[in-house]
């Protein structure tokens, strides 16, 4: 089983979004991978209701904040988003890290939050491209695990690998940069969690996937699924990177 998400950041109009999910055509997709969407969440609800939505698509916002509601304008609950009807939610994006300051610390509250919901966390980690040439990866992503690791326990996750300097720059991680980052994930989740709850929880990859590069990187051991950005607004990428999983 693999999970193919797509992240479309601050892209897409309202008609495109809709206009999307009926051109997604997953006929050559085994029925085993899940697909997971994050739109911008003003559209979460109308995606939902969708009758062109494919059923098999999972959908999820790109943040959450912690509380369940108060004074904290600009903010979205995880009560809110699971709500109208997502099931997932993208927490810790390097976009969120690198240009909104957002600190480990807060990232293991959403995940707290997003559990408290049932909506299953996907906790992104990763490596500056200075922190990869200070041989500084380990750590780093060790670090970033680490702040969440006792909350993975509690229910459902999943960890996407994204080496900020592969993240919309066309620049992807080689399969074997990808493999050596997602077995240190892997060993530091079975430490914590036992090596059979360890296997459960899915390690996907993103930076600068595309239909070019998703059959090698999906077929590397340790990485269970792709997060994909630029690519995963044209409907037909999008598709064709989920149909290169096995
Ligand atoms: C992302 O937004 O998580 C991402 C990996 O972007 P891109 O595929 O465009 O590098």
């Amino acid at each position: 089983m693999a999970v193919i998400a797509g992240n479309w950041k601050m892209h897409m109009a309202s008609d495109q979004a809709i206009e999307f999910l009926a051109e997604l055509d997953l006929s050559g997709v085994s029925e085993r991978h899940e697909i997971l969407l994050f739109p911008p969440e003003i559209y979460l609800a109308a995606l939902a209701t969708s009758e062109a939505r494919n059923p098999r698509v999972q959908l999820g916002p790109q943040n959450i904040y912690w509380e369940d509601e108060g004074a904290f304008t600009g903010e979205l609950s995880a009560r809110m988003a699971s709500e109208v009807g997502a099931n997932f939610v993208l927490i810790g994006h390097s976009e969120r890290r690198h240009v909104f300051g957002e600190t480990d610390e807060e990232v293991a509250h959403k995940v707290r939050a997003a559990q408290r919901h049932g909506l299953v966390p996907v906790v992104c980690v990763g490596e500056t491209l200075e922190e990869r040439r200070a041989n500084r990866v380990e750590e780093v992503i060790l670090r970033q695990l680490n702040a969440v690791i006792d909350d993975l326990s509690l229910g459902r996750a999943l960890i996407a690998y994204e080496p900020v300097w592969a993240i919309g720059t066309g620049e992807t991680a080689t399969p074997k940069d990808a493999s050596l980052a997602h077995e240190t994930l892997r060993e530091r989740l079975s430490q914590s969690l036992g090596t059979e709850r360890a296997r459960s929880v899915a390690i996907l990859y993103g930076g600068s996937v595309k239909p070019s590069n998703a059959g090698a990187l999906l077929s590397t051991a340790n990485v269970d699924g792709v997060l994909v950005g630029g690519a995963s607004l044209d409907p037909r990428s999008f598709a064709e990177i989920a149909a290169a999983a096995l």
